[in-house]
């Protein structure tokens, strides 16, 4: 694996390989790296000639400080994971190099909703930080292909709507949340959580599922209200947990329109985490499973 620390130097790359008839897949991340992380580089070595991941803590989409100086980085650990899975390139760039003094401003891109909803209501500004990375990245580099996971949903969303407004031919490939056993969401921020905390957390995806059970038999007011209620109850702060349309995030006209997307945010203990499941008809017994959340909480 070739480390590359500047735009320059692997632009070079990237263009010698397309004048070969050759595709780049790209795999932009923020280190800490995971399962999750090594599945999108593992379905870019399936998918295109050569494999470039990046790692770079992007300042400007945190809109806490104090998450930023807290980010977890593993960069050694991180290298040695990407050289097993067998990665061709390792873009690690400078703020500098990404951020410097005379870049041209972003141009205007219209995201309508998409980046207000959700996210973007809860964590103001992150959206914009998001799309100035990725429109850096992507304007430079115009790999083949952009790996990114469902885990981030919104965030693939807005990101292919960026590549629509964008003169590039690159696609984004979307790849599925990879799990602990247990259902958490695997995320980097996962190792700043205690054991007790992480045995916890599982119960984001417990609620998801429960909720899942209800689809077509329960309103999905209720549906949502109930799983915020369970959430809490076992100690978590829920920013938001809502059923929407996966193509817009808006609310769904009624209870029977399928398919749609259940998203949650919420803190435990001062670390934020979100994942999403996908529903794509309503439950198919036709029976209202009484699902047991937790100890405390039950539908
Ligand atoms: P991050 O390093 O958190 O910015 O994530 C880099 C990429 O990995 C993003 O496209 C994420 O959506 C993706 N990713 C992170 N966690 C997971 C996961 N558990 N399953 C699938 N993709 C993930």
């Amino acid at each position: 694996m070739t480390i590359i620390k500047t735009f320059g130097n692997l632009i070079a790359f990237i263009r010698t390989v397309q004048a070969n008839a050759r595709t780049v897949g790209f795999v932009p991340t923020m280190g800490a790296l995971h399962e999750g992380h090594l599945a999108l580089v593992r379905q870019a070595n399936a998918i295109a000639h050569y494999t470039v991941v990046s790692i770079f803590v992007n300042p400007t989409q945190f809109n806490e400080e104090k998450d930023l100086d807290n980010y977890p980085r593993t960069i050694a650990a991180d290298i040695q994971q990407l050289e097993q899975v067998g990665v061709d390139v390792l873009f690690l760039p400078t703020t500098q190099e990404i951020y410097p003094t005379h870049l041209p401003p972003l141009p205007a891109f219209d995201f309508g909703e998409l980046s207000m909803l959700l996210e973007g209501a809860y964590r103001p500004g992150h959206f914009d930080g998001v799309v100035q990375v990725m429109h850096r990245f992507l304007d430079q580099l115009q790999p083949d292909w952009v790996f990114m996971g469902l885990k981030d949903y919104q965030q693939q969303l807005i990101i292919q709507n960026l590549l629509e407004q964008m003169p590039i031919r690159t696609k984004l490939m979307p790849c599925a949340i990879v799990r602990e056993e247990s259902g958490l969401a695997m995320s980097s921020r996962n190792q700043l959580l205690t054991t007790k905390q992480r045995n916890t957390a599982r119960q984001i995806y417990a609620t998801l599922q429960a909720a899942k059970s209800q689809m077509g038999l329960v309103a999905f007011e209720q549906i949502e209200s109930k799983a915020i209620q369970a959430l809490t109850s076992v100690g978590f702060e829920v920013d938001y947990f809502a059923i929407v349309d996966p193509a817009t995030l808006t609310k769904p006209s009624h209870s029977d329109q399928f398919p749609v997307l259940i998203c949650v945010a919420a803190w435990l203990s001062g670390i934020r985490l979100i994942d999403n499941l996908l529903v794509e008809t309503k439950a198919s017994n036709g029976q209202s499973a009484r699902l047991v959340v937790s100890d405390t909480a039950t539908y």
